[in-house]
């Protein structure tokens, strides 16, 4: 059974970078059968908040990324606790008692001698006594993993064949002085205890990758299976954590941006498949391949995504948008939505052409004799979509008019607008009263 997480932190509202990551796991997990496992990652008590963690919830709902389980790390205290005792059993994990200034220094000199600034380890060598003095002192501990100091390989499903050389990073600081996580041992703990076959996240992680490798075998367990992606940058390639309150998820909902044109742009990003509106999420996971995903950074063009929005728009169905029509009041049936459908950028849009067509307008009028008339010759009702037609015919026959010149201010007097959707649909909408009082210039 393949298992993957989507792991945010709930410091803030999650934005399209982070909601890339969910998606591509999901997209994954969905086509392999598998479970998609909601992890928080909680364990900063201090700038982790339950709103946030229910904004998440919201906006993967909205999204309709489901998930099959939901784990808090904040309750998973004891888990990390015993890993932690293991590791320093085996002498793995090691306290540490340099101050921030400490290490510092020693890395501005390491640079300085032109040696990469890499911890030396002084830490390995303290013996008993000299750790029982510098607590006497009242130094806190941190504790560093030891790393092998070998190559680690790994064939990352989007980057291909990997190898990190341990030697080259510092051992990593696992617990801070305040006996606190950081992010690197409870995701691996969690990784195993949860099953995950399969960790698909940024590139940002590739180096936690090596370090993680390692830590999964100190714990006697196989690491899953990597697949590092190309971050999610903005337009010019800036990093999206410059704009990123624009690019949350729910402004992009509050601007009435469809679901299903912000999960159609992110899936198709950086890969080699063209940028197209989906419609539904199945299409999306029968298309999706790592091997489609690029190694240059993908590019998010809030343009390229309100035309993706439009796309969507034009192909949903009426039973797709049924609901939000009739919650801005512009539900007027099936034949109105198809009508309209092509001339939306946002959703909210349906509910202007629905006072357009309900009234009352103020129609504009350029030739009021050419318009009586065309009134003159409007059929009785009802009317269907074939009595624009009938009728244009017979105001052409009768007054020499064609194309714009016949078209143009008959839109004009029954819609006010100079564009918009075919006529044909909008005058059966409209209907013959409506359709006569505007033609003699009445507001209806
Ligand atoms: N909470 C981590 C992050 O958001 C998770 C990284 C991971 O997927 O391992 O960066």
């Amino acid at each position: 059974m393949v298992v993957v997480r989507f792991a945010p932190s709930p410091t803030g509202r999650i934005h399209v970078g982070n909601v890339r990551t969910a998606l591509l796991n999901w997209l994954f997990v969905k086509k392999q059968n598998g479970q998609f496992v909601l992890r928080i990652d909680d364990t900063d008590t201090e700038r982790s908040k339950a709103e946030y963690e229910t904004g998440i919830e919201t906006d993967l709902t909205w999204l309709g990324l489901t998930w099959d389980r939901k784990e808090n790390q904040s309750k998973r205290f004891a888990s990390y606790d015993a890993a932690a005792a293991t590791l320093k059993a085996s002498g793995q994990l090691y306290p540490c008692y340099e101050t921030e200034d400490e290490l510092e220094r020693r890395r501005k000199l390491a640079m300085a001698r032109g040696k990469p600034p890499v911890y030396d380890r002084a830490a390995l060598s303290l013996s008993d006594d000299e750790k029982a003095k510098l607590e006497a002192e009242g130094r806190k501990p941190h504790w560093r993993f030891k790393l092998s100091g070998k190559r680690i390989e790994w064939d990352d499903l989007v980057r291909g064949a990997q190898a990190i050389d341990t030697a080259s990073v510092s051992d990593p600081v696992l617990i801070k002085g305040d006996g606190a996580y950081l992010y690197t041992l409870p995701s691996v703990v969690d990784d195993i205890d949860m099953n995950i076959t399969h960790v698909v996240r940024g590139e940002d992680h590739v180096t936690n990758a090596g370090v993680q490798i390692e830590i999964f075998e100190a714990l006697g367990a196989k690491a899953p299976i990597m697949a590092h992606f190309p971050l999610l940058v903005g337009k010019e390639g800036e990093p999206l954590s410059k704009r990123l309150g624009s690019m949350s998820i729910e402004s992009l909902r509050d601007a009435g941006v469809e679901p299903m044109a912000v999960l159609s742009h992110l899936a198709k990003l950086g890969t080699s498949d063209p940028v197209e509106a989906r419609t539904k999420l199945t299409q999306l996971v029968e298309e999706f391949d790592f091997a489609k995903i690029g190694r240059a950074p993908a590019r998010f063009d809030p343009d390229e995504l309100n035309r993706v929005n439009a796309q969507v728009l034009h192909t949903l169905s009426y039973a797709d948008v049924q609901k939000q029509l009739a919650d801005q009041g512009a539900d007027l049936g099936e034949a109105f939505w198809l009508a309209v459908r092509g001339n939306l950028n946002l959703l909210s849009g349906a509910g202007e052409w629905a006072h357009i067509i309900n009234g009352p307008i103020v129609p504009v009028v350029e030739d009021a004799d050419f318009l009586a008339q065309a009134a003159a010759l409007l059929p009785a009702g009802p009317f269907d979509a074939s009595t624009w037609g009938v009728w244009s015919d017979a105001v052409k026959t009768a007054t020499g008019a064609k194309g714009k010149a016949l078209f143009l201010p008959l839109r004009l007097a029954l819609t006010g607008l100079r564009h918009g959707p075919e006529m044909n649909q909008l005058l059966a909408l409209i209907g013959p009263e409506k359709a006569k009082a505007r033609l003699a210039g009445q507001k209806a």
